[in-house]
């Protein structure tokens, strides 16, 4: 997940705390848990479990994470709040993760912005990722979510 998440903001600089990568050890070994990432991110998903460990695993990366249990509850917070990144479930009651990006997305296309947005499925076939990013998403990882 951290490796999509630098691969979606392109570039691990970015969104990594500098002075805590030169604190990494020396013998070059790098951990997605030795590094802090300063983000404001939108978790959308609808079962409890997956918000406890989602966003128990994204604060432990220094993120700031809001949780939402439904597509509409997603669009209305990217409407009223700036993210960074938003991780989206596929399913979820109201509206579903398909459509809660097609709306952000038709938000976007008035304004320019892109907002990184990242499925949660538990289905990881080829036509999954498709349908995915034909909804608009930009990448889309399997559950459950391996850090
Ligand atoms: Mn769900």
């Amino acid at each position: 997940l951290f490796e999509t998440v630098a691969g979606v903001l392109d570039a691990p600089s970015q969104g990594v705390d500098r002075e805590r990568r030169q604190s990494e050890p020396i013998d070059g070994t790098t951990s997605a848990e030795a590094v802090t990432l300063d983000l404001r991110v939108l978790l959308a998903e609808d079962n409890e479990v997956n918000i406890k460990v989602g966003t128990r695993l994204l604060e432990r990366w220094g993120c700031r994470v809001d949780a939402v249990k439904t597509g509409w509850e997603a669009v209305e917070c990217h409407r009223a709040r700036e993210y960074d990144l938003i991780l989206m479930d596929v399913q979820m009651p109201e509206m579903d993760g398909y459509e809660a990006t097609q709306a952000i997305r038709g938000a976007e296309a008035v304004t320019d912005a892109h907002i990184p947005i990242i499925a949660m499925t538990a289905h990881a076939m080829a036509r999954d990722r498709e349908r995915c990013l034909e909804a608009g998403m930009d990448d889309h990882i399997a559950k459950p979510v391996d850090s």
